[in-house]
Formats: C-alpha cells, structure tokens, sequence
C-alpha cells in the first residue's frame, strides 16, 4: 500500500461543497489502494480576515498572538474535513501541528521545521484512518509549547516535510489552477502549464514571487528527493511534476534547519566589460546584448545600476577568451550612445581582464537576510575588495581581482564551513536536459522598494556594514547592485550602491541606513517605491548566447526603461517603473513563445 501525502490550499477548501469534494476525492484515493495523509489550509481568504481582525486591534500586533490567532484557520478546516470523510464511510481523524509533534524553531510567524515525529500518524494510519493535519503551524521546541506558524504559504511545506518524514511515495499539492504555469494567470491568462520543471528551477521562481508553491516546500522537496506534483482540486488531470535530483542522504532531524549556503564556487576564467554612462532610456541594454548575441557571445553575469543623472552603467563578465569579441562590440556601440559625438563625460567602455567570481549558493539562504552580509564581511576581513556584486534569491555572486581568489575561497569555505574539496561545480549542479527551454516561466513582483546609498566610499567592508545592519534589522535583501562608475568625492573613490527590499521594509531600512550612511561617510540614501521586478528562469538559457538581448529587446519594444539588471545562471531579472509592470510580463513572455492559444480557466 502507498502512502500518499495531498494538500488542499484555501480556495479548494472554501466552502462547505469545496470541503465536501475534497473528502470524495481522498477516499476514492483511499479506495484505490493508498493510505492517506491530507494537509489543509485555512478555508478561503480566512487566515487574510485574521489578520485584518488583528490590525483592527493593533497596528504592530505581536507575534505570538498572532500566531495563536492564525493557527485556528487551519484547525476549523481539518476538523470539517474529518467528518465530511466519516460521512462518507471513511475512517478519519483531525490533527493539529501540535498533536503531530510537528516541531520548529521557537521563531514566532516564520517558524522553520526541526523535525516531524511520525509514531502517532503511523498509528492512526495503521488504524486504516486517513489523518488529516493542519497545515502551516507546529509547535515549538523549547519549554513552553508555544504554537507557531511557518510564514504565510506554509501548509505547502508542511506537507511535503510530512512527505519526507514519513517516506510517502508521492506528495500531491491540491490547488485553484491547473499546475505550475508559465506564469502567473491572473496577470496573464494565456499562461500555459508545464509537464514538469527542475527543482532549481521552482525554486528560483518561487522565490522570486510565483505563489503557487511555497519556496521552502520546493527546497525540502529537492533535499530529500520528495516526488512532488502540484494539481487542479477541480479535474484529474496530472498537473506539473516538480523533478529533483538523486538526493544525498541527510537525517531527518534538522528538517529545515540545512546550512545556509551548501556551496562555495570559483570561476577564475572571467573578464569584465563596463559600459559606463550610458543614456537613461528604453532600447539601450536591447542593443548592446543584442549585438553581443549576433556576435555569438554568451554572457555570464550581467548588472546594471542606477545613478543620479540620467545615466546608466552596465556591466558584464564573459569567458576571457571571447573578451576582445565582446570589447569590440561595446566600443563599437559605444559613440552611438554618446550624445554629443567629443563629450568625454559620455559613454566609455572599461574591461577588467585578471578577475574571478565567487559564489556562494544554498536555499538556506532565502528568509535570512544575514547571509549576504556575512559574505561581504568575509571578504573584507581577508581585505578582498568587491567589484560586482549580483544576487539571486538563492545565490551571491561577486566579482573580485584573481590574485584574491585563493584566499577569498579559503575564506568563504571556512566562514559557512563548506567542504571546499567537494565543490560542486555551478553548471554541474543545476539539473538540465536536451529539452530544458531556455525560459520555464516569468514572474512579476510588485512588492519591493528600491533603496540607493550614494557615494559608498570603494574600500573593503562598505557592503558589510550596509547589509550587515539591514540583517540585523531582520531585513532580507533582493537585487543588489553596486554601480562601476568610481567618482571620486573628498578625495575618495566612492561607488553607488542600490539594491531592493520588501516595501514593507522600506522606511525601516530608510532610517537605519541615513543615521548609518552618515557614520561611515556615504551619501544620501533615497527610496524608491513605484518599482516592479520581472524575472525570467529557465536551466536552458546555461551556454545559451541571446536570451538577455531577447528580454531586452521585448522591453524595448514596449518603450519600458529597464532601471536595473541582476542575473544568476538560471534567472535574469529587471527592475521596472512600477506602472509597466504587467505590460513588461506580458511582453517577456510573449516573446518567449510562452503564450498558449487557449487561456487558463480559474475557478470563481
Ligand atoms: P493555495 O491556496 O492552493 O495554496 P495559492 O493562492 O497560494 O493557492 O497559489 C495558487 C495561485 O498562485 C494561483 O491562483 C495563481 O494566481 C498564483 N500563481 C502565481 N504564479 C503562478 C504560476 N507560475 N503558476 C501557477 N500559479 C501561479
Ligand atoms: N493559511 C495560510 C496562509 O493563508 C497558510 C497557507 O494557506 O498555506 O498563508
Ligand atoms: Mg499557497
């Protein structure tokens, strides 16, 4: 007999009918030979209206209250679905996170899971019940039993941590669309489904804001090797697998709770082309990468920053043996750019022949904002200074001279204590094959805030201080990007850097960092709030020249400024005036041939 884990989100419980076709669809699954772990979400838009009830009452209401509040969502649904299932025959039995022993961290509203103790599930299953476990809270592992939450999202991770715990052969995520789509359809209904996505993939995308499956729920599954499919609670059709590696083994203890960062890469093979005050306006990144594409170049990391003025600089890496192709095409296009044909203050190109990238890599890192800061601390400490910084949710690449390579290596493996001699090589790690596109799917994220610190002293440990405050405010950070252009100020080389919050941050990380920027000598720090980010993944677009002149040039299209640029392997993303957002999703993932001829239905 298989022992089968579903999940049912809130629309697929949100009404007494949805609850009772949840329990027709479980114990036909029963019927067919499985036993039975269901998890479930609060009904509905519950857990919002909980949370609305509390801002009534308190503006900063505290967390463990909060969590006590939330947690009753889940236990009014579990309780309704184990009579439904008795209703029709079926043996059932309703547990809360608590009665499980799922146990997590003592961190209220963004608990992460210790461990899960199996003995009373494996109980009442071997009873031939189906238990049905609420989703999204457990229980804390410290003296007093405190009930905790897992972060909004969480019943997904719930159930495949029970997945895992338990062994189940399969963990099936019931919800209010067909599958894992292209992107997301209630911005554009001619999203398609997929058959199947990468886990690194998945990961990048819901981390980078795709809802359908909680980011934390896609790590475990790819830690433990859990077969994950994510489906329609409305139809039989199959969904979208999400496909992990051959995991490595790991205990069960610690579920969540993995290092940070599982990775330290080094790509020594690396030159740098800048691209430096450029014009402000649509078109220009187009046409650079684009020409860099007809070139046949493949680009690596690609930034671009923001600055005072209507200036940009742009800058990327490539392998050093293609660099005179591609300096060759900067310098070319660089008096175009220039507006009047002898300004010297005007587009320039610089390379930088003898530098490295490091990296750091891990899921571990998404949710704890110290993780950057502590990257940046590290180099610094070795006097290793940064030139380019890029970031992924769940990577940070920076840009150092070669000669520091070594010691940056030796550094970074010792700080996040990874075994420097199984270094898993970037490309190697990421799953691929023949058929991967170079674009799975796009997502638009309208809830971050630009902030920018000008004149950033060029000296080591600048971005430490910055980024080590914001984690100490608990802050997690996006895109960072740190301009090319050196200007000198006070006699001191400084540099912009912008990067990119939650906007709920903003003021928080606002305050913190003016009383801060004065301390150590930096300029003003502005926010920005009107910004969207688009973002596009794929494991197709590894050695793939002229997916970036794509993106690009469909903004370009548009007419839509790109205000900033960060890539990872497997994602690029773009900062947008707030406004075009939408209109900057649709025509990315048009012009990647992602649009389906018929459009996704969503249940009312
Ligand atoms: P549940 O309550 O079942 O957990 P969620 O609302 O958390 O459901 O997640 C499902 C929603 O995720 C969909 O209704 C859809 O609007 C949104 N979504 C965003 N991006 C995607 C995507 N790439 N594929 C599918 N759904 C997406
Ligand atoms: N009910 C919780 C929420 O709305 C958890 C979940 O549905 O995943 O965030
Ligand atoms: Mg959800």
């Amino acid at each position: 007999m298989a022992l089968v884990v579903q999940k049912y989100g809130g629309t697929s419980v949100g009404s007494v009918e949805r609850i009772k076709a949840v329990a027709r669809r479980v114990s036909k699954t029963v019927e067919s030979g499985n036993s039975l772990v269901v998890v479930v979400s609060a009904m509905g838009k519950t857990t919002d209206t909980l949370v609305g009830l509390a801002k009534e009452i308190s503006s900063n209401p505290c967390r463990r209250e909060m969590d006590m509040l939330l947690s009753t969502g889940e236990q009014v649904t579990i309780a309704l679905l184990s009579m439904a299932l008795k209703e029709l025959g079926q043996p059932a039995i309703s547990l809360t996170g608590a009665q499980v022993g799922i146990v997590t961290e003592a961190e209220h509203s963004r608990a992460r899971i210790l461990q899960i103790q199996t003995e009373r599930i494996q109980k009442h299953l071997n009873k031939g019940e189906v238990v049905v476990v609420a989703g999204f809270q457990g229980i804390s592992n410290k003296k007093d039993l405190e009930i905790t939450t897992l972060g909004r999202g969480g019943s997904d991770t719930s159930a495949v941590a029970l997945a895992a715990s338990l062994k189940a052969s399969r963990c099936e995520i019931y919800t209010d669309v067909p599958g894992i789509l292209t992107t997301d359809p209630r911005l554009v209904p001619e999203a398609q489904l997929m058959d199947e996505i990468t886990a690194d993939e998945m990961l990048e995308l819901a981390s980078l804001g795709a809802k359908v499956l909680h980011p934390r729920a896609v790590e475990i599954a790819r830690n433990y090797g859990v077969s994950l499919v994510v489906l329609s609670s409305w139809s039989d059709a199959p969904g979208t697998r999400v496909v992990s590696p051959m995991p490595k083994p790991r205990p069960m203890e610690g579920l969540e709770i993995t290092k940070a960062v599982d990775g330290v890469q080094l790509d020594t093979d690396q030159a740098k082309v800048a691209l430096l005050r450029v014009p402000d306006r649509p078109g220009i990144a187009a046409r650079l990468f684009g020409e860099i594409s007809r070139q046949k170049v493949d680009v690596d990391l690609i930034i671009q920053s923001i600055h005072e003025g209507n200036t940009n600089d742009i800058a990327f890496t490539v392998v050093e043996g293609v660099l005179q192709r591609a300096e060759a095409v900067a310098e070319a296009i660089a008096p175009a750019l220039r507006t009047q044909p002898s300004a010297s203050d005007e587009a320039e190109v610089i390379v930088a022949r003898r530098i490295a990238k490091v990296a750091i890599s891990g899921a571990g890192m998404i949710g704890r904002p110290g993780i950057a800061a502590k990257m940046f601390k590290t180099l610094s400490d070795a006097g290793i200074n940064i030139e380019m910084i890029s970031t992924s949710e769940v990577k940070v690449s920076c840009v150092i001279a070669r000669e520091d390579c070594d010691r940056a290596l030796e550094a970074l493996c010792r700080a996040f204590e990874v075994d420097s001699s199984s270094l898993p090589s970037v490309l190697n790690s990421i799953a691929k094959t023949e058929k991967t596109p170079p674009v799975r799917g796009v997502v638009l994220d309208r809830n971050q805030a630009r902030l920018a610190i000008r004149h950033v002293p060029d000296l080591p440990g600048m971005a430490a201080q910055i980024f080590g405050l914001l984690a100490k405010k608990n802050i997690s950070v996006d895109m960072i990007v740190q301009s090319q252009r050196c200007r000198i100020f006070d006699k001191m080389p400084t540099r912009d850097i912008a990067f990119t919050i939650a906007q709920v941050d903003a003021d928080l990380a606002h305050s913190a960092l003016t009383e801060l920027a004065k301390n150590i000598g930096c300029g003003e720090v502005s926010v920005e709030r009107a910004i969207a980010k688009v973002s596009i993944v794929g494991a197709g677009m590894i050695g793939q020249p002229g997916v970036a002149a794509k993106f690009f040039t469909a903004l370009a299209k548009e007419q839509i400024n790109i205000q900033m640029i960060t890539t990872s392997e497997i994602k690029i993303s773009c900062v947008v005036a707030e406004e075009e957002g939408v209109k900057a999703l649709k025509a990315v993932h048009d012009a990647f041939d992602l649009a389906g001829k018929e459009k996704i239905e969503m249940p009312a």
